[in-house]
């Protein structure tokens, strides 16, 4: 299984990087997880769009989705157009949300404006998503709307552990979730510093990220959803502090083989 990072900024782009945004493939079977700002112009450099065999969605915030409105006219308009529609797995009911939100952007008359290209379904957290030679399955976060963190796995390769957007109440689910992954993409977006109770966040610092990561036995981690304000370097030393494992950035192109 390959993971290439598409993204990895916080709810808007960082200098050159788009949002959320990861590719995994494993042999015939890709899949993108998260489709936010500025992660399709990405895509485009690692894989052939009509090869996608599915996207799916960890939440409907923008940062994670707003991409999949620009795949949409891409797949549609393209002199190579999509010839199929794209299994789009999105959360438990939220296929009104995505139709409310895109209804700005079609023509008249226009009600399909996503469907036109994608196959829409909500995925069932309590069971595997299977797609091709690829398994998610899902945990809920804690986060303003609902978010799944994913695990995937794929045939005779270590298991990959995304934590979409939580913040640090109840960690102790995901910690559980995640046991045994190799590699985990942790999203770590607040200040270390940050002055704002537990329950009151959406998001995790990196320490916080770095002790998800070492509870849950991973050898390596990624440091996503991350403004370049606060410091990517910076935020990698203090996940340091939690985590003695190997620290990556989330940066575009950024490869690892599981
Ligand atoms: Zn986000
Ligand atoms: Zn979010």
């Amino acid at each position: 299984m390959k993971l290439t990072v598409l993204g990895g900024s916080a709810a808007g782009p960082n200098t050159g990087a788009g949002c959320a945004g990861f590719l995994v493939t494993e042999g015939d079977t890709a899949i993108v997880i998260d489709m936010g700002p500025g992660t399709l112009l990405e895509l485009r450099k690692h894989l052939d769009f009509r090869l996608l065999n599915a996207i799916v969605i960890s939440h409907c915030h923008l940062d994670h989705i707003l991409d999949l409105a620009a795949f949409r006219y891409l797949a549609m308009y393209n002199p190579d157009p999509l010839t199929r529609r794209l299994p789009l797995f999105v959360p438990p009911g939220s296929v009104d949300r995505f139709s409310n939100w895109t209804s700005a952007f079609g023509d008249e008359d226009d009600e399909t404006f996503l469907e036109d290209v994608f196959e829409m379904a909500e995925y069932d957290p309590a069971t595997s998503l299977d797609i091709g030679s690829i398994a998610i399955a899902f945990s809920r976060t804690f986060h303003p709307v609902p978010a799944w963190a994913m695990r995937v796995a794929g045939p005779g390769s270590n298991d990959l552990g995304y934590s979409a957007d939580t913040g640090p109440v109840a960690l102790d689910c995901l910690t559980r979730f995640f046991s045994g992954v190799s590699l985990l993409i942790s999203e770590s977006t607040e200040p270390a510093d940050t002055q704002d109770t537990a329950d009151k966040r959406g998001h995790l610092t990196p320490q916080e990220a770095g002790t998800l990561a070492a509870d849950a036995g991973a050898s390596t981690l990624i440091l996503t959803h991350r403004w370049q304000e606060l410091g990517l370097e910076l935020g990698a030393d203090e996940a340091g502090a939690t985590f003695s494992g190997q620290i990556m950035i989330a940066r575009p192109g950024l490869s690892v083989f599981l």
